[in-house]
């Protein structure tokens, strides 16, 4: 299996290792060619503003809309989920998302002052709690009728999915624990 890293900014390389625990074959994907034969793409934590930019210049953001139209398995974090998402608030007014997803996210959500902070979530397919690194993570505000919640912190929904697209507002890749890698692996 080969899995897509998208390596425009942002925490890519530990995806990678995460990914690579889980066995899968991954490449860092930065312009429209690295997105040919992929089975799988996992768009990391960042600036969401900053990526989307350089997805327009890097002529990313239109092949990738259409791979990820025509149901490309996609697990977005933090950025990546702010990226994925259909409605995204307090982004810059020229910020791009793929609306791949029917949620609305609000950025910085948690609140400046606490920029970051760690907590166990409870995710019902797995055994055990996860621990959720999140900074200055997006907060879900709205959730459609077709989104499946995998995980909760404090009655928000941070972990959730449509289909093949996957959020999570926090981490996975910040701790040494691909269990959440590997539940997104089982479902390409
Ligand atoms: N606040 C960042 C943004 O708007 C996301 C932070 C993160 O990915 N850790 O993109």
């Amino acid at each position: 299996m080969l899995v897509g890293v998208l390596a425009l900014q942002g925490a890519f390389s530990a995806h990678q290792s995460a990914l690579a625990d889980c066995g899968a074959s991954t490449r860092q994907v930065r312009v429209a060619g690295d997105l040919d034969g992929l089975d799988a793409l996992v768009m990391p934590g960042g600036e969401s503003t900053t990526m989307s930019r350089l997805l327009s210049t890097s002529g990313l953001f239109d092949p990738l809309a259409e791979r990820i139209r025509d149901d490309l398995a996609v697990f977005g974090t933090c950025a990546g989920m702010i990226l994925l998402a259909r409605d995204v608030l307090d982004g810059r007014p020229d910020q791009r998302s793929f609306d791949a997803i029917d949620i609305t996210v609000r950025r910085n959500g948690y609140g400046r002052q606490v920029d970051s902070f760690e907590a166990d979530i409870d995710v019902p397919s797995l055994n055990s709690p996860f621990h959720a690194v999140f900074i200055r993570a997006p907060k879900v505000e709205r959730i459609g009728p077709d989104i499946t919640v995998l995980a909760c912190h404090d009655g928000v929904p941070v972990l959730a999915r449509q289909g093949r697209v996957f959020v999570a507002s926090f981490h996975p890749e910040l701790t040494p624990d691909p269990r959440l890698h590997s539940l997104f692996l089982q479902e390409v």
